[in-house]
């Protein structure tokens, strides 16, 4: 047996359990950082490991994007000589807003400088995690992808001291008796970093336990959805940006698209639709499909062809949104504390900000013999330091935008606050707060017209199942169902009649039907053709499905989002 492998028996299941100085669970960009950062600082003296539940390291990231490169030079400042895959500059950077069939430019000089996309890079989030995970392994950490972390281990103070990740084989019925059930492991840290992303799962559990949104205004999301397509060399331009606002959403909720001429001439082109929509008739997937037919966008995309898709939730309730991030025995990273500046679409650089900070206050604090305390320097460091800066300027763009539109309250009002914290390093409008969940912002059906969408013409817009495939998303067939519901009755008998059960059109992957079986209605659950972009976990208005970790491994296989 290793020197940090030993027996442990939790309840009735009886688990192996390893243990380190660090414990990470998600191979995004925060805990990738981390572990980078861990191991500068510590090197041989200080163990690290990370957990993934993608199939590999970047099977399950999916962004944008552009990077604006702040936190990678801060974390390693030699990442060109490194060969790390960002390579194309953002050269042009131009935002439309359109109607139906027209497009009017917005002139840049209108926009804040925070806004100015001038030495960000375009790249595949995806790839530069597998880059990161590289270096992170060159300098000693442990990484494990196709492990699902799926509980939280406290010891008996209730600090937490680890995870349980791995387990495999339980039957369709939750039942460990199956004959190829393997309990998975505990892994034990001094620290537990959980880098989960928008909604992490353990994430979840965590603000609860510990009331770490006790303070704070509520979490706010969008939902992004994304393909990239490879289009023909004279309609691709490497290095330009393209942002949309307006048609076709409109009104009907804020969001907008993005365009990206990455390498090898693919664009990558996404929408992204906040969920605090109120009309439970709107359809995000068909928004996004239907964008694509604007004659700014056909032009781009004709002759090409569509590689891969996904979708992934974003987190947008800025500064006034980050709970208490440091609770005993781990910290929030990321998107698990929600670090996303919403205006300008960006969060890989906070992520990996948040991530530098924790490492060094962990480190600090096992320095001086401490472990499975709070990590009280770093949520001070996350609002002071280089992520407090980048958000609070723009604090006020998400909560003008749900008041008074995209037009009026996003970009005009939030477009001056921004000026004024620019200018006089003070919002305008002080902190304005965001108001109900995303999943209280729904209103009922009858009250809201419903949206009619053309048919995708297979060409340019497809259906989701036929999307769904180019994710290449695959769960094991015998596994329970990962989508949890507190009462199985809850989406016939109330969110059908009240809401019209909006699940059959917020779930980009088509996950979640109303079928008629013999005159009487039944709620389907396609579990396997899960993304993982975690909407129904945050936009069910009845609160009642849980989005719990499938076995690892399973979920989507992005190449290159
Ligand atoms: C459509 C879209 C466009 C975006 N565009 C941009 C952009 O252009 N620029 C920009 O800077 N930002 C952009 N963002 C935001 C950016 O992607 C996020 O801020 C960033 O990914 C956050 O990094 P993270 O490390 O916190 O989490 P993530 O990148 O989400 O990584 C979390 C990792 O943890 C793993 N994980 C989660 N739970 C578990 C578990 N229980 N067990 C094991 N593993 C687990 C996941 O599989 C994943 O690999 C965009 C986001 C979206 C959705
Ligand atoms: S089931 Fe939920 S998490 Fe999975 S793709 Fe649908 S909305 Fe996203």
């Amino acid at each position: 047996m290793p020197d940090n492998l030993s027996a442990n028996v939790s309840e009735t299941i009886q688990r192996e359990s390893m243990e380190y100085d660090v414990v990470i669970v998600g191979a995004g960009p925060s805990g990738l950082s981390a572990a980078i950062r861990l191991k500068q600082l510590g090197g041989d003296d200080i163990n690290v490991v990370v957990l993934e539940k993608g199939s590999e390291v970047g099977a399950h990231i999916l962004s944008g994007a552009i990077l604006d490169p702040s936190g990678l030079d801060a974390l390693v400042p030699d990442w060109k000589d490194k060969n790390a895959p960002i390579s194309v500059e953002v050269k042009e950077d131009k935002f439309l807003t359109l109607t139906e069939k027209g497009a009017k430019t917005i002139p840049n000089f209108i926009m804040p400088p925070l806004m100015n996309n001038h030495g960000n890079y375009i790249v595949s989030m995806g790839n530069v995690c597998r880059w990161m995970a590289e270096q992170a392994e060159g300098l000693g950490v442990e990484i494990f992808p196709g492990m699902s972390c799926s509980e939280l281990v406290y010891d008996d103070k209730g600090a937490v001291k680890g995870v349980v990740a791995g387990e495999f084989g339980k039957g369709r019925e939750d039942s460990t008796e199956t004959p190829g059930y393997e309990p998975g492991m505990e892994l034990h840290g001094k620290y537990v970093f959980l880098c989960e992303g928008a909604r992490g799962s353990l994430t979840k559990q965590a603000i609860e336990k510990f009331d770490l949104d006790a303070d704070c205004d509520v979490a706010k999301y969008g939902l992004g959805i994304k393909e990239i397509w490879d289009i023909k060399p004279e309609n691709h331009e490497e290095g330009k940006v393209l942002h949309t606002s307006g048609w076709p959403v409109n009104d009907n909720a804020g969001g907008g698209s993005f365009m990206y001429h990455g390498e090898n001439n693919q664009v990558y082109i996404g929408y992204i639709i906040d969920l605090s929509y109120k009309n439970p008739h709107l359809y995000p997937y068909m928004e996004f499909q239907h964008w694509k037919h604007h004659p700014e966008i056909s032009k781009v995309l004709e002759g090409g062809k569509r590689v891969s898709y996904g979708a992934r939730a974003v987190t947008k309730g800025g500064f006034q949104s980050i709970p208490k991030t440091a609770f005993p025995g781990g910290a929030l990273l990321g998107c698990s504390a929600g670090l996303v500046n919403l205006p300008r679409i960006k969060g890989n650089h906070n992520a990996m900000h948040s991530g530098k900070a924790a490492a060094e206050a962990a480190y600090e604090a096992l320095q001086a013999g401490r472990s499975g305390d709070e990590l009280s320097d770093y949520d001070a460091n996350l609002r002071s330091g280089p992520v407090g800066k980048d958000l609070k300027p723009v604090k006020n763009v998400a909560p003008l935008n749900t008041r008074y539109g995209a037009k009026l309250g996003g970009m005009m009002l939030g477009g001056m606050d921004m000026w004024f914290a620019t200018i006089f390093r003070f919002n305008l409008f002080g902190t304005l707060k965001h108001g109900k969940t995303d999943a209280a912002a729904l209103g009922d059906a009858k009250d809201y017209p419903v949206i009619e969408y053309p048919k995708p013409d297979g060409v340019l817009s497809f259906d989701r199942l036929t999307s769904v495939s180019f994710s290449a998303t695959n769960h094991a067939e015998e596994q329970p169902c990962h989508l949890k519901l507190a009462d199985a009755d809850i989406p016939i008998t109330i969110n059908l009649p009240k809401w019209a059960e909006p699940a059959q059109r917020y779930c980009p992957a088509g996950v979640y039907e109303i079928l008629e079986e013999n005159g009487e209605q039944r709620f389907q659950i396609n579990a396997q053709n899960c993304v993982h972009c975690k909407t129904c976990d945050i936009k069910d208005p009845s609160q009642n499905i849980n989005w719990e970790t499938p076995e690892g491994g399973g979920g989507p296989n992005y190449p290159n989002m």
